[in-house]
């Protein structure tokens, strides 16, 4: 079996600005591109990473808005929470093992496959309304031509 490869590392290579932005990189004000995390969370939904990627972001508790695993911080959450729910514990730091805590987040997620495409879809429609209603106020404001 070959190596898999990360595809944003791949395509960090060979573009280190555009990874950085579809990714991690915030516009003025704090605020994702909607457009950039749309497409990063494409790329990553068809990563052979994904899963061990979000594992890591959920067991490690990267609460930054970056896109990992295909979802930002609030999916990540959701996930976690609904995880908890079920009895996984991974964001949890109290003595546990952290590859354990990792490990036990990957299970998981492989056998809930469908519940997180879910989330990531939901959430990643969210991105696309906040898109379209960013380019109709940008077409508002657009002065009148006479
Ligand atoms: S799933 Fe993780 S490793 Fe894969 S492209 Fe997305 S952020 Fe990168």
């Amino acid at each position: 079996m070959g190596i898999k490869r990360a595809s944003c590392a791949e395509l960090e290579k060979r573009n280190p600005h555009i990874a950085d932005v579809l990714w991690h990189q915030a516009e003025e004000g704090g605020r994702r591109s909607p457009k950039a995390v749309d497409l990063a969370i494409m790329i990553c939904m068809s990563c052979p990473l994904r899963m061990e990627c979000l594992a890591d972001s959920i067991a490690n508790v990267f609460d930054d808005e970056s896109i990992y695993g295909g979802m930002g911080r609030r999916e990540r959450q959701t996930i976690a929470g609904i995880m908890e729910n079920d009895g996984v514990h991974a964001r949890r730091r109290d003595g546990v093992d952290p590859d354990k805590r990792r490990l036990a987040a990957l299970e998981w997620l492989r056998a809930h496959r469908p519940i997180v495409d879910q989330v990531t879809s939901m959430r990643r429609e969210y991105w696309r309304e906040d898109y379209r209603k960013r380019k109709a106020r940008a077409r508002q404001a657009e002065p009148v031509s006479a």
